[in-house]
C-alpha cells in the first residue's frame, strides 16, 4: 500500500474533527467552565480527571496523565495506526481519503456508503418538495398546520410526504440517475415477481403517507419513519435494516439533541416522532425517540455518551407503561439514572404540550418520580398486596432493579422506600433484595478485583506525564532535566522568538528527550505529519505535548524561567561531562596510562572552576 497522504488532507480532517463531539462518542462529558470533564476511558476512576479543552484541541487525564490530540486518542482506545485513525475520522467527517490508500473491499464499501446516502438526500428533498410545494403534498400541510407545525419546525425536521402513487420516487430518482434496483438495495423500493412480459417490476415503498426524514448525527438522512393520516394500517412503516441502517442503533433526533442533552445533563426519552418534534417545538432540544421498537441496548447505550440521566415520556396507556418497564430496565443496566414523566392528564407529551406550556412541562420534568418508584406504582396498580407472600414477592420482582444501582444511599433510599409502602422492617426488605444479590455476587468481587490491578498498574509504571521515558541515548535522565526540556517547550510554545534564543544558547543537540527534540524542531508547526506512519512515536509526541501543555506556568516570568531552564540544561551537561571524563581518567589509570589521566584530570579542574 501507498502512505503517501497528503498533508492538507491530513489537516482537513483535523480541522473538520471536534475533539469534544469526538471524544463524547466514547466518555459522558461535562462542561466546566471553558473544558470539559469525565470519566477517564485509560484508567479506572470513580471521579472524573480527564479533561478535554476544547480551544487546543486536546485531552488530558489529571489521574493517569494520558494525553493527546483527536488522532492519538482514536489511536488509543481503539488501538488503531494512524492510517486507521485518519481512515475513521475522515469518513466521520465526510471526507474521502485519497483511493490508492484503500482496500478493493474499503473502496467498494465506500462507494456503497456515497450512494446510500446520496439516494437518501435525493429522497428526502423529494418527499420534502411534495409536502411543501406540491398538490399532491396539501393533505400533509394540512395535517401539520392542525397540530401547529410550522414551516420551520418543518425544515428543521426535514418533514416530508410520499404522495399516494406506486413510482412517484421511482420516476424522481431514475431522472437523478438512480436505477430501481438501487432503490430496492437501499430499502425505499420493493421488487415485485416478474410481470406478463417476464420483466421485473418495482414500486415505492412509502405511498400515501407522511414521512419522517431520519437524521444521522450529522444531519444525514439516513431512513425514514412514514405514518398515514387516515386508519389505514399499519399506522407506521419504517425504512427497513440495511447494511448502511440499523434502527436500533439510531434515535430520532439525535442530530440535535446530541448537544441539547449534553447542555440539560439529560435526555428526554419519548415514544413517538411527534412528541419528540412537539418537545423540541417547546425548547427540549434534549428530546429523542427509539426507532418505532423498543428501545434498545445499543440506543441506551448512545444515550450513555451524552448524559448519565434519561427522563422516559412514554405513552400513559398501559402499551406505554409496559414500554416505560423494558425501557427503564435496559438504560438501569447501562448504569444510567432513570426517571419517568407523569402526564396524568395527557395520552403523551404531543398531547399535553397541545394543552400546557413549555413552563407546565418542565415542572412535570422537574416531578418526575425515579424508576423505582414509577414500577412499584405499576405493579401494585392492579394487584395491589395484602398478604406478606404477595409483598414478599413483589420485593423480589423489584430487587434486580434495585441492586443495578450504584450508588448505595440512592438504593438505600429504595429500600426504605419498600419497607415504608409495604409496611415491612427495612431488614427484611433487605434480607430479600440480598439474598438475590448473593447469586451475582462472584461476578461482583471479580470485577472489582480487576479494577483494583488497574490502579496498581497505572501507579507502579516506570512514567513521567503517563509514558515510559525513551532518552536519547540509554544514561539515565534525571527528572529535573526532562522538566527543563518540557518548560522550554512550553515557553517557546507561548513565545514563538524564544525558539532563537534557545538555539543561540543550547545548539540543537542537547536534548535528551526524543520526542522532545522532534517537538521543538517543528515548533511552529505542531501537526507532525513526518512522523504519522511510526505511530508509538506519533502517539508519544502528541503525549509529551499534552504534558508540556499541563505545566503551570506564570507567563509574567517567561524571560526569567527561560534563564533557569537554560542553566540548568548548561549545569546537567557540565555534570555530564565531568562524569564522562572521569570515566575515561579511570579507565587511563587501570591501564597504566598515569599520564594520560592526569591530563584528564587537568581538564575536569579546569571545567569545575569555569562552573
Ligand atoms: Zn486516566
Amino acid at each position: 500500500m501507498n502512505n503517501w497522504i497528503p498533508e492538507e488532507f491530513i489537516e482537513e480532517v483535523r480541522r473538520q474533527t471536534d475533539i469534544v463531539d469526538l471524544i463524547s462518542e466514547y466518555v459522558m462529558l461535562k462542561r466546566t467552565g471553558k473544558n470539559y470533564m469525565g470519566i477517564c476511558p485509560f484508567h479506572s476512576e470513580k471521579t472524573p480527571s480527564f479533561n478535554v479543552n476544547p480551544d487546543r484541541q486536546t485531552f488530558y487525564c489529571f489521574g493517569c496523565n494520558t494525553g493527546g490530540d483527536v488522532f492519538s486518542f482514536l489511536m488509543k482506545i481503539n488501538n488503531l495506526t494512524f492510517l486507521e485513525a485518519l481512515n475513521r475520522l475522515a469518513e466521520r467527517a465526510g471526507l474521502e481519503l485519497p483511493e490508492k490508500e484503500l482496500t478493493p473491499e474499503q473502496k467498494e464499501r465506500r462507494r456503497k456508503l456515497k450512494r446510500f446516502k446520496e439516494i437518501h438526500e435525493y429522497a428526502a428533498a423529494y418527499f420534502h418538495d411534495v409536502l411543501l410545494n406540491r398538490p399532491e403534498g396539501r393533505v400533509g400541510l394540512r395535517y401539520l398546520a392542525q397540530r401547529g407545525i410550522d414551516t420551520n419546525t418543518i425544515k428543521f425536521f426535514r418533514l416530508g410526504y410520499a404522495p399516494d402513487q406506486w413510482d412517484g420516487l421511482l420516476k424522481e430518482l431514475q431522472s437523478k440517475g438512480v436505477s430501481p434496483e438501487e432503490l430496492v438495495e437501499y430499502g425505499l423500493a420493493i421488487k415485485k415477481s416478474r410481470d406478463e412480459q417476464g420483466h421485473p417490476s418495482y414500486y415505492d415503498r412509502f405511498r400515501g403517507r407522511f414521512i419522517f426524514t431520519i437524521l444521522d448525527s450529522r444531519s444525514s438522512p439516513i431512513a425514514f419513519g412514514a405514518r398515514v393520516l387516515d386508519d389505514s394500517l399499519p399506522k407506521y412503516l419504517n425504512s427497513p435494516e440495511t447494511p448502511f441502517f440499523h434502527k436500533g442503533h439510531n434515535l430520532y433526533g439525535i442530530h440535535y439533541a446530541q448537544r441539547g442533552i449534553r447542555e440539560r445533563g439529560y435526555a428526554l426519552l419519548l415514544e413517538g416522532y411527534m412528541d419528540t418534534i412537539a418537545a423540541c417545538k417547546a425548547g427540549f432540544t434534549n428530546a429523542v425517540a427509539s426507532l418505532g421498537t423498543a428501545l434498545t441496548k445499543d440506543q441506551a447505550k448512545l444515550l450513555k455518551k451524552y448524559a448519565d440521566k434519561v427522563v422516559i415520556g412514554y405513552d400513559s396507556d398501559s402499551a406505554g407503561v409496559k414500554a416505560t418497564l423494558r425501557a427503564g430496565e435496559i438504560l438501569l443496566e447501562q448504569g444510567l439514572r432513570v426517571e419517568v414523566l407523569i402526564l396524568e392528564e395527557a395520552k403523551d407529551p404531543d398531547d399535553f404540550l397541545k394543552n400546557h406550556s413549555a413552563e407546565e412541562f418542565q415542572a412535570k420534568v422537574d416531578n418526575a418520580v425515579t424508576f423505582i418508584e414509577f414500577k412499584y406504582y405499576a405493579l401494585v396498580k392492579d394487584n395491589p398486596p395484602r398478604a406478606i407472600t404477595d409483598k414478599a414477592e413483589l420485593v423480589k420482582k423489584m430487587a434486580p432493579d434495585i441492586l443495578k444501582i450504584k450508588s448505595a444511599v440512592e438504593r438505600e433510599g429504595y429500600e426504605r422506600f419498600l419497607s415504608l409502602k409495604l409496611g415491612l422492617s427495612l431488614e427484611a426488605i433487605r434480607y430479600e433484595i440480598n439474598s438475590l444479590a448473593k447469586q451475582t455476587k462472584e461476578k461482583f468481587i471479580k470485577t472489582e478485583n480487576f479494577s483494583l490491578k488497574q490502579d496498581i498498574s497505572v501507579k507502579n509504571r516506570n512514567t513521567i506525564g503517563g509514558t515510559k521515558i525513551d532518552s536519547i541515548g540509554d544514561s539515565f535522565v534525571p527528572l529535573g532535566v526532562i522538566r527543563a526540556e518540557q518548560m522550554l517547550i512550553r515557553l517557546v510554545l507561548d513565545n514563538p522568538d524564544f525558539k532563537i534564543k534557545v538555539l543561540e544558547r543550547l545548539g540543537d543537540d542537547f536534548w535528551r528527550l526524543k520526542e522532545h527534540k522532534i517537538i521543538f524542531d517543528n515548533l511552529p508547526d505542531r501537526s507532525f505529519i513526518g512522523f504519522i506512519h511510526e505511530d508509538l512515536l506519533y502517539q508519544r509526541i502528541q503525549q509529551r505535548l499534552a504534558d508540556i501543555y499541563e505545566l503551570e506556568i506564570e507567563s509574567t516570568e517567561a524571560q526569567a524561567l527561560l534563564e533557569d531552564c537554560v542553566s540548568s540544561i548548561e549545569a546537567n551537561k557540565n555534570r555530564e561531562t565531568i562524569e564522562e571524563m572521569q570515566a575515561r581518567m579511570i579507565k587511563l589509570e587501570k591501564s597504566g596510562d598515569i599520564a594520560g589521566a592526569l591530563a584528564v584530570l587537568q581538564e575536569i579542574g579546569e571545567r569545575l572552576r569555569r562552573g
